[in-house]
């Protein structure tokens, strides 16, 4: 049977021939009102461990939608180990959206001392990763965990990731002098991260700390002033486009 969906939706439950999901309310929102979707019609499926699947959309009863699950479309790709550590900004949603895109496989909201947000509605963060995962074509919505302070993050750091941390104040090497030591992340496979600072840029005592972390690299963006969200996707941009999964096809997981 072949599937031509129009529409993609990430759902959380497992994904195999015949299974019958029923689809969240929200979802079943979009695919009656938005989408107008009729019955018999494709989805495509992923959950972010089972590939992508083909499904029909059935109308069980008033307000209720169900997803036959068909046969699998694609194998499940996991996206490369690299992380988006960023401290709250205004455009902290467009941020979210255009680290998903880019391929991040977490996205990890840290208090600095000059953070002006107070706080993070993580579930809405979530909502945004999925929309842009679902756009995407990703088969994976990157993890979110809850924003903490960035110490107690760098605390409990996984010392095999190495952390790049944006630094603005000139203090790191131009990021292709960075990557051109890094190897294909193909071959290499080492976990790593990115770290950008607020609107108001690290204080002097986190760079100073930063710098005496044996897994922290300082990273130079050029010779501009970027606004944290431009240098968080700039960075992630240059590294996939480096090291990452720009360089070979997503065929690898
Ligand atoms: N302190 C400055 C200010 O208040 O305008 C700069 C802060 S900048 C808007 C926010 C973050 O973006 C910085 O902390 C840094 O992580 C990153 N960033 C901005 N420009 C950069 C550059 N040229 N090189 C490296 N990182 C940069």
């Amino acid at each position: 049977m072949t599937y031509s969906p129009r529409t993609r939706l990430f759902i959380e439950a497992p994904l195999t021939p015949g299974a019958v999901i029923e689809a969240a309310e929200g979802q079943a929102h979009y695919l009656m009102h938005v989408m107008r979707a009729k019955a018999g019609e494709d989805v495509a499926l992923f959950n972010g461990r089972d590939g992508e699947w083909g499904a029909k959309i059935a109308y069980p009863a008033k307000r209720k939608v169900h997803l036959e699950v068909g046969e699998r479309l694609r194998a499940q790709y996991t996206e490369p180990d690299v992380w988006m550590v960023f401290a709250p900004v205004k455009r902290i949603e467009f941020l979210v959206e255009k680290a998903t895109e880019l391929g991040a496989r977490a996205l990890h909201p840290v208090f600095t001392r000059r953070t002006t947000i107070g706080r993070v509605n993580r579930a809405r963060l979530l909502a945004n990763a999925i929309e842009a995962a679902e756009q995407s074509d990703r088969l994976s919505v990157p993890e979110i965990p809850e924003a903490a302070q960035l110490f107690d993050v760098l605390g409990a750091w996984p010392k095999e990731r190495t952390l790049y941390f944006l630094d603005e104040t000139g203090g790191g090497a131009p990021i292709v002098e960075v990557f051109a030591a890094a190897r294909s992340y193909r071959t290499v496979k080492k976990p790593l991260a990115f770290l950008t600072g607020p609107e108001g840029g690290f204080d002097q005592s986190e760079l100073d700390a930063l710098r005496g972390l044996p897994f922290a690299v300082p990273v130079g963006l050029g010779p501009r002033i970027l606004r944290a969200e431009t240098a968080a996707l700039a960075a992630l941009a240059c590294w996939q486009a480096f090291c990452g999964d720009w360089t070979y096809p997503g065929d690898e997981g």
